[in-house]
């Protein structure tokens, strides 16, 4: 089934699903977008991952054609946008960070009245509707309204009906957000199907395991740049030491314990996490000390009886926040 739905994707001699270069966009004094360049290739999925406010979506609209950059030239579906938006939109899917699905149409309905827009006649849709709620696993609310759906269904809906027009570009904005576990793990699950399938997947996210699961290729975005892009193992092994090991706990070291304001975890990382770490920050209760080899450290720690500590491999949300910052976002 994604197959037959992934249709568009395997169209011979397709132009790159997307081209952005030196893309810029201000809001009177304010630059949101500070230039962006980006390249998809046919079959990938691409993730914008940044913190709220980072560019993301104003980035996505810019490349729909919803939003007018101040500079730079986009490609969507090989044609420019904006000028020829509305031309390149009908080869692209499109998934909204709020679900503007009609309350007062069923589910099948929906998918009906949005098939129009790209001028497909309705006997095509109709055709096509069974298929796109199985994929939705919404084979049973054919009939059903809006209202009496849940967040997932919902969200399983909106991402169905992006494919009506079988889009050789998929663009999600936050496709999970606000969902719980199983309902995300359903739409990873769905996307996963349509890449396998040869959709191209262009995604943005807050969630590190989100991109982890899905991106071929990644970029981190903040203040409109992108500040490291690759594969996700790439973008680790690039930024970031291999190792890490979070230590908690109380310490009974000389002199500093019980200073006013200071945590155990950071008199212990002030006294000793720099000869043991390449790198390490104190957040809260819990020190972060990054390294190339965890055993000296570890050796360390063993000694200390009120320290607790965990040991892992360092991950993208290390990353994340070492580029980021660990500061609270809007
Ligand atoms: P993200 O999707 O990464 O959370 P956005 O692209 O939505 O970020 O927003 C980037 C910045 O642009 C934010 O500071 C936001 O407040 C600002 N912004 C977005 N849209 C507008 C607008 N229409 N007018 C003014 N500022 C905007």
């Amino acid at each position: 089934m994604p197959d037959d739905l992934a249709a568009g994707a395997r169209s011979a001699q397709q132009p790159a699903p997307l081209v952005i270069r030196g893309l810029r966009k201000s809001y009177g004094t304010k630059e949101v977008i500070a230039g962006i360049d980006l390249a998809l290739a046919a079959g990938e999925c691409f993730t914008l991952l940044g913190p709220n406010g980072a560019g993301k979506t104003t980035t996505l609209r810019c490349a729909l054609g919803l939003t007018a950059p101040s500079a730079g030239e986009i490609h969507l579906a090989g044609l420019p946008v904006p000028e020829r938006a509305r031309e390149a939109r009908m080869r692209v899917g499109v998934v909204p960070q709020q679900d503007n699905l009609d309350p007062d149409f069923t589910c099948a309905e929906n998918l009906l009245v949005y098939g129009r827009y790209f001028g497909l006649d309705d006997a095509t849709i109709k055709g096509r509707i069974p298929e796109l709620l199985a994929f939705a696993g919404l084979e049973g609310k054919r009939e059903a309204r809006i209202q009496t759906l849940s967040g997932g269904m919902k969200r399983r809906l909106t991402l169905a009906r992006a494919l009506v027009n079988r889009p050789e570009l998929l663009i999600l904005d936050e496709p999970t957000t606000g969902l719980d576990p199983q309902a995300r793990h359903l739409i990873w699950d769905r996307l996963k199907q349509l890449i396998r399938g040869g959709t191209t997947v262009l995604l943005t996210t807050h969630f590190m395991d989100e991109a982890e699961r899905l991106a071929d290729r990644l970029a981190i975005l903040d203040n409109g740049r992108m500040l490291t892009e690759g594969s996700p193992r790439e973008v680790i092994a690039a930024q970031i030491e291999p190792q890490v090991v979070e230590v908690y706990g109380d310490w009974n070291g000389s002199g500093a314990n019980g200073s006013a304001g200071v945590s155990g975890a950071q008199a212990w990382a002030e006294a000793h996490a720099g000869s043991f770490s390449r790198r390490y920050e104190v957040s809260g209760e819990t020190a972060f000390c990054y390294l190339d080899d965890a055993a000296p450290l570890l050796a360390h720690l063993a000694k200390q009886p009120g320290l607790r500590y965990l040991r892992r491999p360092a991950n993208l949300e290390d990353v994340f926040l070492k580029l980021t910052g660990r500061e609270l976002r809007d």
